[in-house]
């Protein structure tokens, strides 16, 4: 099956962005262009992903915070001028923010806003800024129907954001998380009933629990077999998949 060609991560310099950026440069035929993009990645906690910039002329580093609305824009920008004509195949919303302690005693407003605006607003906002890249991606494809090949949107979420998942396990409780992930998963659904018409895929993916900063060393899965999971689940993707929430081996879970 055809790999996108032009793929654009958030939250690339560490944990499943960063390993999705080094399995994709790994796979048998990597993408022209890999927009890697992190908040500071001129800062420590880049380091990696700027040692693999140094070796892979495909990939390219991009400052972005997806809580800021003027720096997704900016980037939209740098994007399309990198990209030259093209259009950008893949947009992979990745970048989440999650709080531990967020339970229904101790959860604010500060941190339930916070958490929005990475985990929904950012993701929203990041479709909006390069719409027409992906307009344009799906424009130039001769394929049928709806593939990450042609345009998509993937959403990382969580069954951690599916109400009925909460009603079969609500601990950790982790309120904040839950309603932006919940939130998430609406977007999903919507985006894929506007942009499915201009040719866009959209699709919303739990990685599963995974050994990241954000999963702790505690978790089921290495962040290896999550994203080589989610490697193999893009490609099947189609229009029935589109405004759905699946899991790292293509499994179905109810929103
Ligand atoms: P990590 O905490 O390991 O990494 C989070 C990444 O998001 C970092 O690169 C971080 O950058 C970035 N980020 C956070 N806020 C912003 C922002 N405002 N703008 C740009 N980047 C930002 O998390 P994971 O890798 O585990 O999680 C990745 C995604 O997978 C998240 O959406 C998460 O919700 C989801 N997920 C993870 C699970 C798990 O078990 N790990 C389970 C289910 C879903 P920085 O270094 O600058 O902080």
């Amino acid at each position: 099956m055809a790999a996108a060609r032009t793929v654009l991560l958030t939250g690339s310099n560490r944990g499943i962005g960063l390993e999705l950026v080094k399995q994709l440069l790994g796979s048998p035929r990597p993408p022209a262009w890999i927009f890697a993009t992190c908040r500071d990645p001129e800062g420590p906690r880049a380091q990696e992903l700027r040692d693999l910039a140094n070796k892979h002329p495909n990939l390219v580093l991009v400052k972005l915070d997806v809580s800021n609305p003027s720096a997704i824009t900016e980037a939209a920008k740098i994007v399309e001028v990198k990209l030259n004509g093209l259009g950008l195949n893949l947009l992979i919303n990745n970048a989440g923010i999650y709080t531990p302690t967020a339970s229904l005693d101790t959860v604010d407003a500060e941190d339930m806003v916070r958490t929005y605006k990475t985990n929904a607003v950012g993701p929203m906002l990041m479709a909006q800024a390069f719409l027409p890249l992906l307009k344009k991606a799906a424009q130039e494809s001769k394929a049928k129907g709806l593939s990450c090949s042609k345009a998509a949107i993937i959403n990382i979420s969580t069954a951690m954001g599916s109400i009925k998942r909460t009603t079969d396990s609500f601990s950790p409780p982790v309120i904040s998380y839950r309603c932006s992930k919940a939130a998430l998963n609406m977007l999903t659904m919507c985006q894929a009933l506007t942009y499915g018409e201009a040719g866009i895929l959209c699709v919303a993916l739990h990685p599963g629990w995974v050994k990241t900063d954000m999963g702790t060393q505690e978790a089921d899965l290495t962040v290896d077999t999550s994203v080589r999971g989610l490697l193999s689940v893009l490609p099947i993707l189609s229009e029935k998949h589109s405004g759905t929430l699946l899991n790292w081996e293509g499994k179905a879970i109810p929103w």
